[in-house]
């Protein structure tokens, strides 16, 4: 029986490779596979040009190809949100989100089953860890969310369940896959990765072929104390070697650091804090996004009124910040900032 193909976990240079191996075929063959299954969602690849001659070949490759379906097992929606649980080849689950823009969509994909950054207020963080995703089951949600809820996405946001720097080898291949011009061919400029401050995650990010793509950094708490609190992270990695990490971080000419700042009624919402954010941020070229918390149940946070919310924002905007009031969408079905995780896509 011929050799299995996990389409989805495979770079360009994988891809020829095997192809190479196993039916002495190239990089010609690779690219015809790549555009019909990424491009055009036709595993089905006997009618491209590429393979019109050799309808044998073609039945060969595909009877080897392998494309991960991830079952969806429970499916919301909310304000146009689409929240969908898949169930995992080993039985876990995870959740990834749709989320309807002004003119386009993005959808926001998990890089673990749980997180072991364990921040307070995020229900992700509650699960704690269960294993890291695959390459292969980070692609398929992507697959799943163009070719079978068949909706265009323009943006991808590492967001969902996990910490993607802590699965830095998988996610980065990954987003070589989504962004190879041959396939998906998503610009890296529509790629968001979303980390709580791993920085040495961030450090080898900067060294990387990847640093056009965004990076978002989840800071919550301006000052150590209520950090160490709010997410563990910060006792390995302190705001003093964050700063550092992301000054150090190669931005392009005109690119700017995202920095989120989940508020949280009486917690991390006052003047000062709003000072503090401002000085940590002094160094960087930053936009700030103010979200709301989302509360869930079993947690005691509260979100902000929307006077806080607009008092804290304006005291950054007098510092010369460029700042963004972020509405959460899908709070009814769990599907917003830090609140997936729910029992329903909570593992086995
Ligand atoms: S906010 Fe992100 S890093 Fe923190 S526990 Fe949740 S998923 Fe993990």
């Amino acid at each position: 029986m011929a050799q299995k193909i996990p389409i989805l976990s495979l770079t360009f240079e994988e891809l020829t490779l095997q192809l190479k191996t196993q039916f002495g075929k190239g990089d010609y063959h690779a690219a015809a596979i790549m555009r019909e299954i990424f491009l055009h969602g036709q595993s089905n690849v006997s009618h491209a040009r590429e393979f019109i001659r050799s309808g044998n070949l073609a039945c060969q490759i595909m009877d080897a190809l392998e494309i991960l379906t991830l079952p969806m097992v429970q499916q919301e929606q909310d304000d146009g949100v689409i929240k969908w649980t898949s169930r995992l080849p080993d039985g876990h689950c995870i959740e990834s989100v749709i989320i309807p823009m002004t003119y386009h969509h993005t959808l926001c994909i998990s890089s673990q089953v749980g997180c072991r950054m364990g921040c307070r207020f995020c229900q992700t963080g509650q699960m704690g860890f269960i294993r890291h995703l695959t390459t292969e089951e980070i692609v398929a949600q992507v697959y799943t969310a163009i070719f079978q809820q068949n909706i265009p996405i323009r943006n991808i946001v590492f967001m969902g369940m996990g910490e993607p720097l802590d699965n830095f080898d998988p996610v980065i291949k990954a987003i070589h896959v989504l962004t190879d011009p041959r396939g998906f061919d998503f610009p890296k400029k529509y790629i968001t990765l979303s980390t709580a401050g791993h920085v040495p995650g961030i450090q080898k990010l900067s060294a990387s072929d990847l640093k056009s793509i965004h990076l978002a950094i989840s800071i919550n708490a301006p000052n150590d104390t209520l950090r160490d609190q709010l997410m563990p992270i910060n006792r390995k990695f302190p705001l003093s070697s964050l700063q550092t990490a992301l000054a150090d971080y190669p931005l392009k000419s005109k690119g700017i650091l995202f920095i989120e700042y989940v508020l949280i009624k009486d917690v991390n919402d006052s003047n000062e804090h709003a000072d503090q954010l401002a000085n940590f941020v002094a160094p960087l070229r930053v936009r700030i996004n103010v979200i709301p918390y989302n509360a869930r149940p079993g947690i005691s946070y509260k979100p902000p009124s929307s006077e806080t919310l607009n008092r804290f924002c304006h005291r950054l905007i007098e510092r010369k910040l460029y700042v963004r009031k972020r509405a959460s969408k899908g709070r009814r079905v769990m599907a917003a900032c830090g609140q997936l995780g729910s029992e329903a896509g909570a593992g086995i």
